[in-house]
C-alpha cells in the first residue's frame, strides 16, 4: 500500500486539477478522495485519483483525476450477480484523455503503455475526448486510458460500481490497492 505521505501529496495534486477544471467539491469529499495504485507502486504512471459522489444499486457518478500521461490501466466490468455489467460513460471537463476501446487499430497511437507493461494493453480503437466530449462504454467490454500531456479531469457516469469483480488484463494489477485517507 502507498504510504500515507504519498497519498496526501497525490491527492493536494490532484486537487489542483479541479480546481483548474472549475469543479467544486465539499472538504469531506476531498477528505474522501481515492488513489488507486494497483498495487505497481508507480502511481505517477499507472494510477487515478478519484471523487464519487454517489454509487447506489442502480448508479454511480465519479470525477476522475489523471495526471500528464497518468494511465488507467486495461479492464473490463463482468457481470455479476445476472446484471450485466457496469456501463460507464466519460466526458471529458479538462485537458485531453485517449480511451482505447475494441475496434480498428488506430495507427499511431496519441498514448503509450507505460514501459514493461505493454503486453497488457491489447485494443487500440482510439477516441479522443476533448472538454465537452463524451463516449459511453457498454458493459463487459474492454478498455483503459491515458491523459495527453496536461493530464485531465474526466467525469464518469455508470450503473453500480463494483471494483473488486473487475477484470484487468495484467496479472499483476490488485484492484483492491487504492487508498483512501
Ligand atoms: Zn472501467
Amino acid at each position: 500500500m502507498m504510504s500515507k505521505e504519498l497519498y496526501r501529496e497525490t491527492c493536494k495534486r490532484a486537487l489542483e486539477y479541479l480546481d483548474k477544471a472549475g469543479i467544486v467539491v465539499t472538504d469531506k469529499e476531498k477528505n474522501n478522495m481515492e488513489v488507486a495504485e494497483y498495487g505497481l507502486g508507480e502511481v505517477e504512471k499507472i494510477g487515478l485519483e478519484l471523487i464519487v459522489y454517489v454509487n447506489t444499486d442502480r448508479c454511480c457518478a465519479k470525477e476522475l483525476i489523471l495526471f500528464p500521461g497518468q494511465t488507467c490501466p486495461e479492464h473490463r466490468h463482468p457481470p455479476v450477480d445476472n446484471e450485466p455489467g457496469k456501463e460507464e460513460t466519460f466526458r471529458c471537463r479538462w485537458g485531453k484523455v485517449y480511451l482505447y476501446v475494441p475496434g480498428a487499430s488506430v495507427q499511431n497511437p496519441k498514448a503509450v503503455p507505460p514501459k514493461g507493461r505493454e503486453q497488457f494493453f491489447t485494443v487500440w480503437h482510439e477516441i479522443e475526448l476533448n472538454p465537452g466530449e463524451q463516449y459511453t462504454l457498454a458493459p463487459n467490454t474492454l478498455h483503459w486510458f491515458q491523459a495527453g500531456n496536461e493530464g485531465a479531469v474526466v467525469s464518469e457516469f455508470s450503473t453500480k460500481s463494483r471494483d473488486e469483480f473487475d477484470i484487468y488484463t495484467d496479472p499483476d494489477i490488485n484492484p483492491a490497492q487504492s487508498r483512501k485517507a
